[in-house]
């Protein structure tokens, strides 16, 4: 089954909205008309706009780091899927594991949140993985499966493929110390088979499964090389255009 790698930059608490449209111009630039892998930046809320405009008309699409559940409301310094839809955002991070210790966000809320986005058109990036605890006492795969089953619960079969994972390990995001292609891709072969049970096998095998933790073009080939690894969601290496279109480069060439 042939699925076209997906690179995400998750911006984080960084750029300006003018930084934003300066380095979303290098990156459409470099990017051109080369659609062999699918590119989304995710600046922050604040930038969404400026980098919209700077991507009008190219290859490139526009992602948010959060949403959400309702549509409005009281609910001070929030923003919901409407509003981003209304800045023509096509993607959302959701269950990002710095929203999940930093801001203790829980799996029935981020399921929420994959709910609401779908119901509004958005493709949500839902994030799961493992500490290094979590690791190192074996139990990596019995936290992921729990987290996946818990997020996407309610998610129907038909819209399953509109979902991008993100198998992130908490222990490689930010460290420099990425998972080895054969650990990513044994996490990424379980999720693809959990998918499978979950939503069958149509719908599994169209389900983009990005890896991210310290991907950067020097290991980035050897792991988007991998069966079930369908490209990346990256952070430090997401904020400079030469780095980023290098890992677009690798991915296309994946
Ligand atoms: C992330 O935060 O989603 C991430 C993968 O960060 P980094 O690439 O910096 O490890």
């Amino acid at each position: 089954m042939y699925r076209k790698k997906l690179i995400a930059g998750n911006w984080k608490m960084n750029k300006t909205a003018a930084d934003a449209a300066s380095l979303v111009q290098e990156i459409v630039a470099g990017v051109g008309k080369h659609g062999e892998a699918e590119v989304v930046v995710c600046p922050p809320f604040t930038a969404l706009e400026s980098a919209g405009k700077a991507l009008d008309g190219s290859l490139v699409k526009l992602g948010a780091q959060n949403m959400h559940p309702e549509g409005s409301g009281a609910f001070t310094g929030e923003i919901s899927a409407p509003m981003l839809r209304s800045l023509f955002v096509t993607h959302v991070i959701l269950g990002h594991s710095e929203r999940r210790s930093l801001c203790g966000e829980t799996d029935a809320f981020i399921n929420r949140k994959v709910l609401a986005a779908l119901k509004h058109q958005l493709r949500p990036i839902l994030c799961v993985g493992e500490t290094l605890a979590e690791r190192e006492a074996g139990t990596t795969l019995k936290i992921v499966q729990g987290q996946l089953e818990k997020n996407l619960e309610g998610v129907a079969k038909e819209q399953a493929a509109q979902v991008v994972i993100a198998y992130e390990p908490v222990w490689a995001i930010g460290t420099g110390k990425n998972a080895t292609a054969e650990q990513a891709q044994e996490v990424h072969a379980f999720i693809r088979g959990l998918l499978t049970k979950l939503f069958g096998e149509p719908a599994a095998q169209r389900i983009r499964i990005l890896y991210g933790g310290s991907m950067k073009p020097a290991n980035a080939p050897e792991l988007l090389a991998q069966k079930d690894i369908d490209g990346g969601l990256i952070g430090g290496a997401s904020l400079e255009a030469r780095s980023f279109l290098d890992l677009v480069k690798a991915a296309g060439a994946a």
